[in-house]
């Protein structure tokens, strides 16, 4: 089974087929039980309040599939359910300070068993901050889960596109980024590199050199159009680039004829043998690497369909610098026009910009699930996929 994103990842889309199935809250002598059982690897995070007293658990949004409340026993008073920025939080309601609770879990199940306790002991308990939380995933798996970049276009003194009421196209590519960095790393199946997560300018022959010295699988590059006034009114939607054609055979051609071509091509292990050959080597590994950029920018354009409005011709080809990597797949992604007013006002607010991400998570999934297969069906690197 595929993991979930790292432990303390309690953002929304974590674990959509984790959950909790059950909850019961018992009392024996001075001792309080709360037993969850629980589907899957289900995140969760403890932490004590002192005012009025009570136990937080916070899991991610959806996993809970309990009753919304369930009635108190022993020390517990009332337990409700309810939904935080974070995710879905269970508050245990105390009849008063408790001792450190004990944690136990194993085979699905986690059990709080509480007991009454000292007044000062549960304030520097609510003071600490987290009590406990599930075990950290093995770190060997993530690092094995293949590498997206994400580039948030424009940064520093090049805001990018200036909106008709003024937002600034580098602010909008950034906020999306993080927000589709936050999705993808809490579904777990890719690790997530940005260019730039700050404000900053970088230029461009830099961000593809990221994707390229990490070995990325795909690198998506994030951005908001413009139209001239003229055409200010009428020009809205989303569209998607891959290079163009005749722009990467030039660019090919043109690294093939250089003489350090190995070093040109930066971390590329090409054998050695003659020019000509290798030539056709660089070839194949660019046309496989053409019909990866192809398939994630149908997978792209797709998935955005359904989020939001689209440019006619959604799927364009033109030679960006950022898609000029010969061996990561690259799509560029205009997600609307911040010329056009209901694009401007769309991109401002963070719940579009939240389904859009997730339309970009739908088709990330998709690009890498299909490499997955090819990979699982011993495809050659540089025999050409379909
Ligand atoms: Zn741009």
């Amino acid at each position: 089974m595929l993991l979930l994103g790292a432990a303390g990842l309690l953002a929304s889309g974590a674990a959509r087929a984790a959950g909790v199935s059950r909850a019961t809250l018992t009392q024996e002598g001075h001792r309080t039980r709360l037993a969850l059982g629980l589907e899957g690897n289900v995140p969760w995070e403890l932490a004590a309040q002192a005012e009025p007293p009570a136990l937080l658990l916070d899991l991610p949004r959806g996993a809970w599939r309990g009753a919304t409340a369930l009635a108190g026993a022993g020390c517990v008073t009332s337990l409700r359910v309810s939904n935080t920025r974070h995710g879905t939080r269970l508050t245990l309601l105390l009849t008063g300070p408790i001792a450190t609770p004990r944690v136990q879990s194993r085979d699905n199940l986690l059990m709080l068993d509480l007991r009454p306790g000292g007044g000062p002991a549960f304030a520097r308990m609510a003071a600490a901050g987290r009590l406990a939380h599930s075990p950290e995933p093995a770190r060997r798996q993530t690092a094995s889960l293949p590498l997206v970049i994400l580039d948030p276009g424009h940064g520093g003194r090049d805001p990018g596109a200036i909106g008709a009421h003024g937002t600034h196209e580098k602010r909008i590519t950034l906020a999306v980024a993080h927000e589709l960095k936050r999705q993808l790393e809490a579904a777990g199946l890719c690790r997530v590199g940005l260019t730039r997560s700050r404000d900053v300018f970088i230029p461009l022959a830099q961000r593809v050199e990221v994707a390229r010295r990490h070995q990325a699988a795909l690198f998506l590059s994030i951005h908001a159009d413009s139209a001239p006034p003229e055409s200010a009114r009428l020009a809205r939607g989303a569209s998607v680039y891959t290079l163009g054609e005749t722009a990467s055979d030039a660019l090919a051609a043109a690294l093939a004829k250089q003489e350090n071509l190995a070093d040109k091509a930066g971390g590329l292990r090409l054998p050695s043998v003659p020019p000509e050959v290798l030539s056709i080597l660089f070839s194949l590994m660019r046309q496989e690497t053409r019909a990866g950029s192809e398939r994630l920018a149908r997978l792209v354009v797709a998935a955005l369909d359904d989020e939001t409005a689209m440019l006619p011709h959604s799927h364009r080809r033109a030679g960006f610098v950022v898609l000029k990597a010969p061996d990561v797949p690259a799509a560029l992604v205009e997600l609307g026009f911040l010329s056009h007013p209901q694009d401007e006002e769309a991109l401002g607010k963070p719940a579009h910009r939240a389904r859009l991400a997730a339309a970009l998570v739908q088709a990330v999934h998709g690009y890498l699930a299909r490499q997955q297969q090819a990979s699982l069906v011993g495809a050659a690197p540089g025999a050409g996929l379909p």
